[in-house]
């Protein structure tokens, strides 16, 4: 049986940590938030799915209270709490463990990397959603699936392992070595959705409702695309757009997260979503005006609000 940590344990670690340990594999989460450590470790891991509303038990601790090398390292901290998280967890890292990230943005294998060998880490996508609503109270209602490849770009058989045991889980994962045509269709959706609702306060519905701000969504896809197309990857702009389309009438309620970090004062995603979009345009000469700018207003709303 394979030993399972999940780095950051909020709201898709809180889905992915549960729905694991739910399915029968040893998991420990690890976390920094002693709200939310201590919920799960009094009540367990209060879970609602469209299967139901559970309480999962889970081991959950500080990195420093916990031992043993694991099989599998999923990592989903922020983008920027990446590399002080994967340090804090060394002691669980062995030779043959393999770090798994499914974050958002372009960065986040590199980021990785600053602490796990290239040959054993594996980058992804994964459009499951879920919010953390409450200190040990995650809610994921919906289905997703999730996409993974080596980072290295090497095949390996353990890609197969955590794709066969995400499954097992509920989580519907596939082992797909053009991942970072998923990666990068994301990252398109994400730099126009999360950061013209981080900017203007709208919520998806209202961006929906708006030719502007369509347009402006329109715009930051075909940057984004030309930007990945010049890097040798074939992201789709029609499937962007259905994605967003889903989206605008899907969920119209949704506050998208880098609106919501940015109202509370918390960092954004920003430098690895719009930030890491923009460094690979100027390396291949691509112009991004608008994706840029999305960037230099997250970044100035930050200065002031962090
Ligand atoms: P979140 O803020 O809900 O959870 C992050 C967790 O990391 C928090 O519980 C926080 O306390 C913890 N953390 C911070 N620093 C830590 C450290 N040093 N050690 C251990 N834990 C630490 O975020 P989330 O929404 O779960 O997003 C995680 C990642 O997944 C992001 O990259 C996000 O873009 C991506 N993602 C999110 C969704 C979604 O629907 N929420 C979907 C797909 C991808």
């Amino acid at each position: 049986m394979k030993r399972i940590a999940v780095l950051g344990a909020g709201a898709m670690g809180g889905l992915f940590g549960g729905r694991l340990s739910a399915s029968g594999y040893p998991v420990v989460l690890v976390d920094i938030d002693d709200a939310h450590i201590g919920a799960i470790a009094s009540r367990g891991l209060h879970l609602a799915t469209d299967d139901g509303d559970r309480f999962i038990p889970v081991q959950i601790g500080r990195a420093e209270s916990l031992h043993g090398e694991v099989d599998f390292l999923f990592v989903f901290t922020k983008a920027h709490h990446t590399v002080s998280a994967l340090a804090s967890v060394r002691h669980l890292i062995g030779a043959d463990t393999w770090a798994v990230t499914l974050q958002n943005g372009l960065d986040a294998g590199d980021r990785l990397a600053q602490t796990v060998s290239r040959r054993r880490i594996a980058i992804g996508m994964t459009n499951w959603p879920a919010q953390l609503v409450a200190p040990g109270h995650v809610v994921s209602h919906g289905t997703g699936e999730v996409r993974i490849w080596s980072l290295s770009s090497d095949a390996d058989p353990a890609l197969s392992e955590i794709a066969a045991v995400l499954t097992h889980a509920g989580l519907q994962c596939v082992v797909d070595p053009n991942v970072l045509v998923a990666i990068w269709e994301k990252a398109a959706f994400n730099a126009a959705m999360n950061a013209i609702s981080a900017v203007s306060g709208m919520r998806v519905g209202e961006m929906a409702d708006s030719p502007d701000i369509r347009a402006i969504a329109a715009a930051v896809v075909r940057e984004t695309v030309a930007t990945a197309r010049a890097a040798g990857i074939e992201a789709d702009e029609p499937r962007i757009r259905a994605a967003m389309e889903h989206a605008y009438t899907g969920h119209r309620d949704h506050r998208p997260s880098m609106l919501q970090d940015l109202a509370a004062g918390r960092p954004t995603e920003i430098e690895s979503i719009n930030g890491a979009i923009s460094s690979y345009a100027r390396r291949f000469g691509v112009s991004v005006p608008v994706i840029e700018t999305l960037a230099h207003l997250v970044r100035a709303m930050s200065s002031i609000r962090g």
